[in-house]
């Protein structure tokens, strides 16, 4: 909650009032002049969006944002929906574990609360997959509370509006005081999301367009010419690089062995390639015996702890294949490799332009 007010009260009007002519047009967004209007926004859809956007840019987003809604436009549809449905539609956006989560919050929020969302920042925290600054967003954009919302943008706006020199994240929480300090009791909706535009759109990483901000003049950092330089950061330490094998496994069909991962741990509940594990030295672990060829390429993929680097073995899958525990055999027209989260999409791409039909 907010414990600050703010001592320079008409920063956040000259923000809200730049909001008011150039607010970014959003799916999920009420703009400031419907919002005026008395149009409020519909909190399944903030909450769905602020997931999504979880380590996640706007414009990746937006294409998922409208076929999730097309398909399950209600939080009681989503909550009735097949599991292996949801986890296909957000194959390619990553970070698996937080569609298994929308699925439980969605089921908690259709089951538990009749399908009303709670309000309250507190109450939001105690869903799955929500953390703070989910919370915190939600709160603020779908009910105007005054919640301090701190995303990448939020930061790197405090850090040149103050001039704080501390790097990130050692810096997090004297950046969010002073992001509570400057929202308002009025509108703190439309200022959570004017705050947030005003890092995507002007107060860019590189090149701001500080000319055109309407903080320029309040900016400590453009007086003293150190925009370039903040928000500074703590180096971080180089990722390590893994190496694994997915085996692709097609029959004289066309149907293909696929292997549904545990659902703890990375790309959990989602379809994939049977495989080894990655590691810097992985044990081959073909889901059957058999003359497994190379591929001869590589799939190069950045997790967010590691890099993988995966070898593509390739053999045919005998007719009358018995699928072990977890794997499955798709048939040709039943295969979609859309379905299958980026990495292993990558290994089919790399098996079809080395195999024309
Ligand atoms: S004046 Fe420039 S650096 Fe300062 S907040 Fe605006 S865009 Fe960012």
């Amino acid at each position: 909650m907010r414990d600050m007010k703010s001592p320079i009260p008409s920063l956040s009007d000259e923000l809200l009032s730049w909001y008011d002519s150039n607010a970014r047009i959003l799916p999920w967004r009420v703009s400031p002049q419907d919002h005026a209007a008395g149009v409020r926004p519909d909190p399944y859809r903030i909450w769905m969006s602020e997931v999504m956007l979880q380590q996640t840019t706007v414009a990746a987003v937006k294409d998922y944002f409208h076929r999730f809604t097309a398909r399950w436009p209600t939080v009681g549809d989503l909550a009735a929906a097949v599991d292996a449905d949801v986890m296909g539609e957000w194959a390619g956006l990553g970070y698996y574990a937080r569609a298994r989560n929308l699925l439980k919050c969605a089921r908690v929020v259709a089951g538990d609360l009749g399908g009303v969302f709670p309000d309250s920042h507190d109450a939001l925290l105690t869903l799955p997959g929500i953390g703070p600054y989910t919370a915190a967003a939600i709160a603020s954009i779908a009910f105007d509370q005054p919640e301090t919302v701190l995303d990448g943008n939020v930061e790197r706006v405090m850090a040149r509006l103050h001039d704080i020199h501390a790097p990130l994240p050692g810096s997090k929480s004297l950046l969010k005081s002073h992001a509570t300090a400057l929202t308002p009791d009025t509108r703190p909706g439309d200022y959570a999301q004017a705050v947030m535009d005003l890092g995507a759109t002007i107060c860019t990483p590189k090149s701001p367009a500080c000319g055109i901000c309407p903080w320029r003049a309040p900016c400590q950092a453009r007086r003293n010419g150190t925009v370039a330089e903040l928000p500074k950061k703590t180096p971080k330490k180089p990722k390590p690089t893994r190496h694994g094998i997915a085996y692709l496994a097609r029959s004289a069909e066309g149907a293909w062995l696929l292997e549904r991962r545990p659902d703890k741990g990375l790309l959990g509940g989602m379809l994939g390639w049977p495989g080894s594990d990655w590691s810097e030295a992985p044990e081959p672990r073909p889901p059957f015996e058999a003359d497994w060829q190379d591929l001869g390429a590589e799939v190069r993929h950045t997790f967010t702890h590691f890099h993988l680097i995966l070898r593509i073995q390739t053999a045919e899958l005998p007719a009358g294949y018995n699928p072990k525990e977890g794997e499955e055999v798709q048939p040709r027209h039943g295969f979609k490799p859309g379905d299958l989260p980026t990495v292993m999409r990558k290994a089919f791409d790399l098996w079809r332009q080395a195999s024309p039909e």
